[in-house]
């Protein structure tokens, strides 16, 4: 008989896509291929986010069509996965009868058991002779588990299961205790929940035994890490000074940081520690303190902008990446204007700009959604079109610099590769040697585009002055 096929599909966030390739890991051990596509697959996974509204529609217009396909072939194991099996578990219990497994982030621990026992009942419902729709129909979703399962932090990671040969990522932590409250993530991923430090640092030398050189270490507040492991006197800080010594391990970066953690020891920490990547993204989410204190963010611009002088002190070449929401309930154009400002003083190298969307479940969803489509669409393209003009400046600034570059594949601008800087710019470059993907290589920036950099890849002799480039790029 041969082997059983999945085939996942990963919506949403980085942390989403890492617990898809160990959700893949465990399939895997347990014998399951993946499908070349999703028409050949016996099962089906979704791993979902609810983060944003858009996200969520996409899972859903996807189950309209696997209902349909289910009709057809009634042994197809369906399963939603992540945080909409969480948030949406008791409609997809009660409304969704081809839906055979709902599987909460917190429960993936034993996914692999959990897609046997639903394939198990299916093929039963089938032996049966039964018709299976209406079976279905009456028991509702098959296998169910949105937090009491077993925790995907307990699967011993297969690393050979990984996208890229020389980059990974690591999640360090699960859930998040900030009150945000626009925010749906402490309810579908609840309380943190930090991985042992030793844990960790196994799981990167393992994965740095198998060639990686590259490690980004995911949380949704990873410079919170380890409060909540007492006694252990974890910290992101102390995680990352012990990662730094794995000797194959070239880059560390981390990802998403809170401004009310990034303490004096971190920052001192990316002073120190060369082979941390410069960047830092440190979600502002607004300039106004009036809209901070209604979202409850817990700081002021002030104390914002303070941490980023003790930042800039200490390691001037960091770069700055945020996130904003722009039309938040109750955010007047005057309010609005005061993130238009903090975005120019601070010159950030990059920002994500999102229209407030209310999350049902949040406190903000309980206010009125006051801002109008029109005006949220003005604001965003304000704040983007000031942040554009930033990143070209800086941008256009790198235009003649030869900078390392840790190649990645192959480029979306005609026949090039692409790979990204230290500073997580995004580079296309000429080389016809495809061996680079995985490799460090000078290349000569002889372009900017909008969001990214043109270059040329100079001769291996070069690389001694490419791999210690360290463009500062003032904030404008
Ligand atoms: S810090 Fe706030 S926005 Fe970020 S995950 Fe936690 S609650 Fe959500």
């Amino acid at each position: 008989m041969s082997a059983p096929k999945y085939h996942l599909t990963s919506y949403g966030c980085q942390m989403n896509k890492l617990d898809s390739e160990l959700v893949e890991s465990r399939l895997r051990q347990r014998g399951y291929v993946a499908a070349t596509s999703e028409a050949d697959a016996d099962v089906v996974l979704l791993n979902t986010c609810s983060v944003r509204q858009h996200a969520e529609d996409r899972v859903w217009s996807k189950l309209g069509t696997l209902r349909v396909r289910k009709r057809g072939q009634p042994g197809l194991v369906v399963g939603v996965l992540g945080c909409m099996a969480q948030e949406h578990q008791r409609y997809l219990l009660s409304r969704m009868p081809h839906v055979d497994l709902v599987v909460g982030p917190s429960a993936f621990g034993d996914i692999d058991q959990k897609v046997d026992a639903a394939r198990a009942q299916n093929a039963r419902i089938a032996a049966e002779r039964e018709p299976a729709r209406t079976k279905h129909e009456v028991a509702g979703a098959g296998v169910v588990a949105v937090g009491d399962g077993v925790s995907g932090d307990r699967i011993v990671r297969d690393v050979r299961v990984r996208p890229h040969r020389s980059q990974a990522y690591v999640s360090v932590m699960r859930g998040c205790n900030m009150p945000c409250t626009y925010c749906i993530v402490p309810t579908t991923r609840g309380d943190e929940v930090s991985r042992p430090l030793a844990d960790l640092v196994e799981e990167a030398q393992r994965l740095c035994d198998d060639g990686v050189t590259e490690i980004t270490l995911l949380g949704q507040t990873v410079n919170a890490y380890g409060r909540d492991l007492k006694g252990e006197h974890a910290t992101l800080a102390r995680l990352l000074r012990a990662l730094h010594e794995i000797p194959a391990l070239r880059r560390l970066a981390f990802i998403t940081s809170h401004p009310n953690f990034l303490n004096q020891e971190l920052i001192d920490t990316l002073a120190e520690l060369p082979k941390l990547a410069r960047y830092l993204h440190l979600p502002a989410q607004s300039g106004s303190n009036v809209v901070l204190k209604a979202m409850r963010r817990g700081y002021t611009v002030e104390r914002y902008l303070a941490r980023l002088e003790q930042l800039r002190e200490k390691a001037p070449d960091i770069e700055l990446h945020s996130d904003f929401i722009v039309g938040y309930p109750g955010e007047t154009a005057a309010e609005f204007e005061r993130t238009v400002d903090l975005v120019q003083q601070v010159g950030f190298a990059q920002s994500y700009v999102f229209k407030y969307s209310p999350r049902p479940g949040t406190l903000a969803a309980e206010l009125a959604d006051d801002v109008p489509e029109a005006e949220k669409e003005r604001r965003n393209a304000v704040l983007l079109a000031a942040q554009e003009a930033i990143t070209a400046r800086q941008l256009g600034a790198l235009v003649g610099q030869t900078l390392e570059v840790l190649g990645e594949g192959e480029s979306k601008v005609d026949g090039r590769l692409s790979g990204r800087t230290v500073h997580h710019r995004l580079v296309h470059f000429d080389s016809r040697d495809a061996g680079v993907v995985g490799q460090y290589v000078p290349v000569r920036i002889t372009a900017a585009l909008g969001h990214s950099l043109v270059g040329e890849r100079l001769a291996d002799d070069a690389a001694e002055a490419g791999a210690h480039d360290r463009v500062e790029v003032q904030p404008s």
